[in-house]
């Protein structure tokens, strides 16, 4: 049973907990801050408590959170795949967080859906599937940080908030909202953010570990985007950038190094759709981004297969990534109406 609200989750929620010995924690593929750092958060305030706690992720941890207390001790699926089958066949709770479809987690989908455990969501994405046994789905929370500190808190963890815990939930908050700029829609937010800080985090430091730690290859791929990439389309109110795998490789590409590009174009004025496509092992990556009222997650869901938050989006194609770019042209005419009133 999913709920949207905390009252009936918590209590069954502790008692699954407290018949539990083995748990693990999943998130995301292509992990961003909110996805770790929710799962190393909850990681941190309950293994005082449960006897084996284990995080799963599909790929690697990107360079930019190489330095989120306890991200050297999760099992990447893409390196160690018997080690996250063993970890999947002998949970009896798994945590589903930050995402709310069993594909979304690619190498571990598999796994996550053999699993004896129980699977448990919580997540702040709409529309969430109906694939686990307990859930927590609410999309007023500006993250699933913010959700886990919440949940910890009804369970009684966050008394004695240590500063890896704390750590890890101000990241997924300070990422899943641009540094605090948007999807905040409640005042709980700073609320959470407050006990984050009194538990001594050093937050200006999180701060520039997360956003000023990018390699000279970044900073020149992103000038390149900019410069020789970015597509702007003022009528429509949209800009896009595009990457071939070729581009990719001539920039020597790592994962998390094109973080962040989509967001460039919506510091254009008049701008209030922005779409990245990167194309990796020959499928399209899109990611949507809107200002406004625009909803990028019905237009991923519609034509590319994906979803995500009304502002914040991603998607697949399977088409060549210049049809992609074609299409997509084709599809926005339709939307001209709508971008024109954003
Ligand atoms: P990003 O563009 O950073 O990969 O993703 C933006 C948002 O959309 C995130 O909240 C992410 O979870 C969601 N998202 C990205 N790709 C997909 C997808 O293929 N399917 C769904 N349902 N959500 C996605
Ligand atoms: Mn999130």
């Amino acid at each position: 049973m999913i709920f949207n609200d905390k009252i009936k989750f918590i209590p069954q929620l502790r008692e699954l907990l407290s018949s539990a010995n083995n748990i693990c924690i999943v998130t995301h593929a292509n992990p961003d801050g909110d996805a770790l750092g929710s799962s190393l958060g909850l990681y941190h305030l309950l293994k005082e408590h449960q006897k084996s706690i284990k995080v799963v992720i599909p790929d690697r941890v990107p360079d930019f959170l190489k330095w989120l207390p306890g991200s050297n001790e999760v099992i990447v699926a893409y390196d160690n795949k018997e080690l996250m089958e063993m970890a999947m066949a002998e949970a009896d709770l798994v945590f589903c967080l930050d995402f709310n479809q069993l594909n979304r987690v690619n190498g571990v989908t598999e796994a996550l859906t053999k699993t004896p455990g129980k699977r448990i969501l919580i997540d702040h994405h709409p529309e969430p599937d109906n694939d686990f046994f307990l859930g927590l789905s609410m999309t007023s929370s500006s993250s699933t940080a913010e959700l886990i500190f919440e949940v910890c808190e009804e369970l009684g963890l966050t008394k004695n908030l240590g500063k890896d815990a704390a750590s890890c939930i101000y990241t997924g908050i300070m990422t899943d909202t641009g540094s605090f700029s948007y999807a905040i829609g409640r005042g709980r937010t700073f609320e959470v953010l407050a006990h984050l800080i009194d538990a001594g985090i050093e937050k200006d430091k999180i701060h520039s570990l997360v956003f000023d730690s990018f390699s000279e290859q970044r900073m020149r791929l992103m000038g390149y985007c900019l410069k020789d990439k970015m597509v702007v389309i003022s009528q429509l109110r949209t800009a896009y950038i595009s990457l071939s795998a070729a581009e990719i490789k001539l920039f020597n590409h790592k994962v998390g190094d094109t973080e962040g590009f989509v967001n460039l174009p919506l510091s254009i004025s008049g701008i209030v759709f922005s779409v990245f496509f990167s194309e990796r092992d020959g499928v399209i990556k899109m990611s949507l981004r809107s200002r406004g009222n625009f909803a990028v997650n019905d237009f991923a869901k519609k034509y590319y297969g994906g979803g995500g938050h009304r502002n914040a989006a991603g998607g697949k194609s399977l088409l060549p990534l210049q049809e992609t770019i074609a299409q997509f042209e084709q599809y926005l005419k339709e939307y001209e109406a709508e971008l024109t009133n954003a």
